[in-house]
């Protein structure tokens, strides 16, 4: 299946004012995030947050929604999230934990919760696992790189960054800048060639901008708890929803994409596979 298991899904926004202010795409991470730590569903989150470096994230452990709040926005560059799982159970002390994750992190995630070597005392702690589409990540330097030397201008001027219509976008106070994605091809981290997961096929609830119109989010709802948690957030009002059916451009769109990085990348294990060098799966 091209999109993985999954129960429902919806294209949706937060209603939430302030959510859709600063979010990337519908707000449905941190809408989901800050409504599950209010319903005490969790008790904090690990996010990907800001640092005194512009658009380079660290992780962060959310215990407000402020917090939450602060952390939305798309950083196209690794965020080791999963690292900061052990210390949010450890030294935090969070016994109900959420968190976001790109689909390697959520990968990683499930091996430890299904392996817990070392780390049992966490498997059984993560409340809400939400993953986001990936179809690859930046090493910080190519960020600069491209948006600094290809598009002329400084990242501390960058208010967003966007992938969407084949482009790379860049948004100022009083810009819009794109350069299209073939000049950022190579800039990649080269672990993202082999990787065959575009839509979080293992998160609790995925999403992504992808299928959506513009401030809106595709979600997916996989799991029993994260279906019911989003169900939740819904009838409660912080999520006004839409049959995906009836939104443009839709699951073809999304089921288009997900397959051509799989076919994409399958090729490259296979190559791999042929030279003798090692693969992941
Ligand atoms: C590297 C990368 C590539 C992506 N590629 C696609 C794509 O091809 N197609 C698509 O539809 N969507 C893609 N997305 C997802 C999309 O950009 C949004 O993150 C997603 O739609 C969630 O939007 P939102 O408004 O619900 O999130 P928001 O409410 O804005 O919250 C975003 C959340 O993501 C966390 N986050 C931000 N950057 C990172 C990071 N680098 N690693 C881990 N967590 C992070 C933040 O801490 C925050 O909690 C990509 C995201 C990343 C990080
Ligand atoms: S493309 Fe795959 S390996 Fe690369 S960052 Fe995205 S999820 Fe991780």
């Amino acid at each position: 299946m091209v999109l993985g298991t999954y129960k429902e899904i919806v294209s949706a926004r937060a209603t939430d004012k302030q959510i859709q202010k600063v979010s990337q795409d519908g707000g449905i991470v941190t809408g989901l995030l800050a409504f599950a730590l209010e319903e005490k569903i969790i008790e904090g989150a690990v996010v990907a947050g800001p640092t005194d470096e512009f658009w380079k994230p660290e992780p962060m452990v959310a215990m407000s929604a402020d917090e939450i709040i602060a952390a939305a926005g798309t950083k196209y560059t690794f965020s080791p999230n999963v690292m900061m799982l052990k210390k949010a159970v450890r030294q935090y002390g969070i016994e109900k934990l959420g968190t976001v994750a790109i689909p390697c992190q959520t990968m990683g995630i499930r091996k430890m919760q299904s392996y817990p070597f070392g780390v049992r005392f966490l498997a059984d702690k993560i409340k809400l696992l939400i993953g986001i589409y990936c179809m690859e990540n930046f090493p910080y330097a190519s960020l600069e790189t491209f948006i600094s030397e290809k598009m002329g201008i400084s990242m501390e001027l960058v208010e967003k960054m966007d992938i969407g219509k084949g482009k790379f976008w860049v948004y100022t106070q009083d810009e819009v800048l794109s350069i299209p994605l073939k000049e950022t091809h190579g800039y990649e981290q080269s672990g993202c060639n082999v990787c065959l997961d575009y839509v979080a096929e293992l998160g609790d609830v995925s999403t992504g901008s992808v299928g959506s119109p513009d401030g809106w989010s595709t979600v997916i709802t996989r799991t029993d708890g994260g279906d019911s948690i989003f169900k939740q957030a819904v009838e409660a009002g912080a999520f006004e929803t839409k049959d995906i059916a009836n939104v443009k451009p839709g699951l073809d769109l999304l089921q288009k994409l997900s397959a051509q990085k799989k076919e994409k990348n399958q090729k490259t294990i296979d190559k791999r596979k042929e030279m003798g060098l090692p693969v992941p799966f």
